[in-house]
């Protein structure tokens, strides 16, 4: 229980509320004047709250939010049809309206669910720069007829107000895609950052994508400065699904990763050594066993040569 929460019930129970016991426990009482709902109990996958409306649902692909609200509820990206079923199910049977999806980034495993969102009155919101990206991946994969796009589209700032409560979008230029956006739900204080975090592995890094080390450390930076110490954060991909939430520690372990993986990267240009040569002598970025994923690794270290060799 947060500091919030625990004064909130206090004033509550001053109200008269001590006689609803089932009001002052945690699951129960939220801020004044708003209800805070029981999380989602979806058929497959691993849903659990984060804090207050806020839970977040692994199964396969990108983390999922999943926030709800008096008047319905919005979820922040949509993994495959076949993996965001469970959630669309369970939403179901609420009885309110799915008001929006709001996608991360244009990553297949973050936008193919897109299309299982059937209510043409759900309100898609991305980057700009989201649809173009997506369809450009789906027509190399051939999925072009299996895509739902997103037609709410910003820049820089995107807010969605539903009465009581707001979620912002931000887009603090291109770290891992350039249609980065992180989804801040301002009650509960807890941002989902979409795969500008990834947990004990490597990043997925495509420069075609819009990846940029140098850039994503500056984001990662301005998310630090933007959002305060009591912010609960959503992570895109991690080892385990406990670990896809986290604090500000994350996104600098993140910002230490990344910063290490450049300097690794111009030692070696610097020292005319090969890709093939680096990963024969050293297995992991340096000071990062734990992000060690193997199969990423060459890749990885080839793509960061051609952002830092520009
Ligand atoms: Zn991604």
């Amino acid at each position: 229980m947060n500091r919030k929460e625990f004064l909130t019930t206090t004033f509550s129970a001053g109200l008269g509320l001590a006689f609803m016991p089932g009001l002052l426990s945690c699951s129960t009482a939220g801020l004044m004047g708003r209800t805070v709902f029981e999380p989602l109990i979806p058929s497959a996958g691993n849903l659990s709250k984060v804090r207050g409306n806020v839970s977040r649902f692994t199964n396969r692909g990108g983390t999922v939010g999943v926030f709800e609200t008096k008047d319905g509820f919005v979820i922040i990206d949509s993994q495959f049809p076949d993996a965001i079923q469970p959630v669309l199910d369970a939403v179901s049977t609420k009885g309110k309206p799915l008001a929006f999806l709001c996608n991360t980034h244009h990553h297949g495993d973050h936008t193919s669910g897109n299309i299982a969102f059937k209510d043409s009155n759900t309100k898609i919101v991305a980057h700009r720069r989201v649809p173009e990206l997506q369809h450009l991946a789906a027509e190399k994969s051939n999925k072009v007829s299996e895509q739902r796009y997103a037609t709410f589209l910003f820049d820089k700032e995107y807010k969605i107000d539903l009465g009581n409560e707001k979620v912002t979008g931000h887009h603090f230029g291109n770290g891992h895609t350039y249609g980065d956006v992180m989804y801040h739900f301002e009650k509960d204080n807890v941002v989902h950052m979409g795969d500008l975090m990834f947990i004990n592995m490597i990043p997925v890094y495509r420069t075609a994508d819009g990846s940029d080390s140098r850039n994503w450390i500056r984001v990662l930076e301005k998310a630090q400065a933007t959002f305060d110490n009591d912010t609960v954060f959503i992570f895109g991909h991690a080892n385990k699904p406990e670990f896809t939430t986290g604090t500000k520690a994350n996104l600098k372990e993140m910002a230490n990763f990344l910063e290490a993986s450049n300097e690794f990267v111009m030692k070696a240009i610097r020292e005319g050594k090969s890709t093939e040569q680096l990963v024969k002598e050293q297995p992991f970025i340096p000071g990062f066993e734990n992000r060690t994923t193997p199969e990423r690794y060459k890749g990885y270290l080839d793509e960061l040569r051609k952002t830092l060799a520009g």
